[in-house]
């Protein structure tokens, strides 16, 4: 068995690599596995996105409610606050991990634009509102 790291002659039950200690059990990840852990990363982010516009038509709804049976302003504010807060920060946590744990290059870049995007956005809106 050669060692990955160093190219060592090794015994074929041996666990480490006898020059450098290597775990030869360890078998790179290839380039199907990354594209998979990708797709998956991707799917993740887009699921949690529909989930959050649910959540945020299911928010209006009750607004609504609220509205026409007399509720004040400031619980809607506040509620739209809380709301607002929860969409970005768990969106935020979300590609956050996924970005430090993505094996694709590409796609920890485009993680990250997207959280300085969402970022930025909310800013904008607390300074707008
Ligand atoms: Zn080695």
């Amino acid at each position: 068995m050669i060692c990955l790291r160093c190219n060592a002659e090794n015994s074929e039950e041996a666990k480490f690599c006898k020059n450098c200690g290597m775990d030869m059990s360890y078998t790179p990840p290839t380039k199907n596995d990354t594209l998979k852990q990708s797709v998956l990363f991707l799917l993740i982010v887009l699921g949690w996105h529909y989930a959050m516009f649910i959540l945020w038509e299911a928010i209006n709804f009750y607004v609504r409610k609220l509205t026409t049976s007399g509720g004040n302003n400031t619980e809607v504010l506040t509620i739209y606050k809380v709301a607002n807060w929860f969409g970005t920060g768990s969106t935020v946590i979300l590609m956050l991990i996924l970005a430090i744990i993505s094996k694709n290059n590409s796609l920890r870049i485009a993680l990250i634009i997207f959280i300085l995007i969402r970022i930025a956005l909310n800013f904008s809106y607390l300074l707008t509102s």
